[in-house]
């Protein structure tokens, strides 16, 4: 058996590229060979301990490659075919996922097996589980870099605006322009908002933003967001909300923004806040307010990539203008940290095996 290095976290606070063995597939798995990954922030959140996973695991949920190795039940593909793997892996059979809910596959959040329940996928090799639902072919006309994407940022953000419900034409906010929350901007866009308000301070962001099709950028440190939204929509406020950064504020902010019949979305990680999360009720029309809110994962499986795949392909949007940063694997540490830090306006770190 052959060994292969992989970026883990020994403990709490730490992390290191150490050798691990190459994994075997089982009859339902797929080995995969990485040849890209991004850092997400979510491993951020991980290593300092808001998500309890075991010492050692391999971090990474946002990887693809080549496949190295099918399992003895698995039909469909080749050794060597360039395929992408969704950061949620459900098993597609259980009674959650057959509601629907994949991403809560077996129970809440139960889809995210990578670092969560199994070593993740930033490695040099990793396994796929029920890998007829989950591996993705890359149609050969989207590159690896902008493939990638699809993997957790474009489908977490475009759930985000997908649980805006729009009517063409609707108005919408998404509260930062990270690359989750620029994602749920591209996604309000293509589905038909007229006005999209992102609120974002940093200049490369609030760049970026305007180009994926946001119409309004609100700099919050120039005054309180909503406000500023309240007035710029002649005292109204708006048709959804998109939640895309996990704090207290920016959520309260999402229930203060949105009018009557508002849609308010949840894609941002609240696991780090020090309290729980408060529907204020004078936002919340005393509990009457006609304002739904609606949470979700990222959801995985071969048919959400082919969509996203799609649309990579026709040239709606372009992903990699999201990447900011690219490293060798040897050097992950080193946009790691960058991440933890946000250093250098980074927004999403590439990594090339
Ligand atoms: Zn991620
Ligand atoms: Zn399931």
């Amino acid at each position: 058996m052959g060994t292969m290095k992989a970026f883990v976290m020994p403990e709490v606070g730490r992390t290191e590229i150490v050798e691990k063995p190459i994994p075997e597939p089982g009859p339902n798995d797929v080995i995969v060979k990485t040849t890209h990954a991004l850092i997400c922030t979510s491993d951020v959140h991980t290593v300092k301990g808001a998500l309890p996973v075991k010492d050692g695991v391999t971090l990474g949920h946002e990887a693809l490659g080549v496949i190295h190795a099918i399992g003895s039940a698995v039909t469909g593909f080749t050794e060597g075919q360039r395929v992408a793997v969704n950061a949620v892996t459900p098993c597609f059979e259980c009674r959650y996922c057959q509601t629907g809910y994949t991403s809560q596959c077996g129970g809440p959040l139960g889809g995210y097996q990578y670092t969560a329940q199994r070593d993740g996928n930033m490695a040099e090799y990793f396994l796929v589980p029920h890998a007829k639902a989950n591996v993705a072919p890359i149609p050969e006309d989207v590159s690896s870099e902008a493939a990638v994407y699809a993997c957790d940022m474009l489908s977490t953000g475009f759930m985000g605006a997908e649980h805006c419900y729009l009517k063409l034409g609707d108005t919408a906010a998404v509260f930062a322009q990270g690359a989750v929350g620029l994602s749920a901007t591209i996604g309000l866009s293509l589905l038909g908002a007229s006005r999209i308000f992102a609120v974002e301070s940093i200049p490369n962001r609030q760049e970026l933003s305007k180009a994926y099709g946001a119409t309004d950028i609100i700099d919050f440190t120039k005054g309180d967001a909503v406000e500023q939204i309240i007035q710029a929509t002649d005292g109204e406020g708006v048709d959804a909300a998109v939640e895309a950064l996990g704090f207290p504020q920016t959520w309260e902010a999402c229930l203060r923004v949105t009018k009557a019949g508002g849609r308010v979305s949840n894609i941002g990680y609240h696991g780090e806040n020090p309290e729980p999360l408060r529907v204020p009720l004078d936002a919340f029309g005393l509990g009457m307010a006609d304002k739904a809110i609606h949470s979700g994962l990222c959801p995985g499986g071969n048919d959400r990539m082919q969509r996203i795949f799609a649309l990579i392909r026709t040239g709606r949007f372009d992903p990699t203008r999201m990447t900011t940063h690219t490293f060798a694997f040897d050097d992950v540490g080193t946009g790691f940290s960058m991440m933890q830090n946000k250093e250098d306006g980074i927004i999403k770190p590439l990594i090339t095996f």
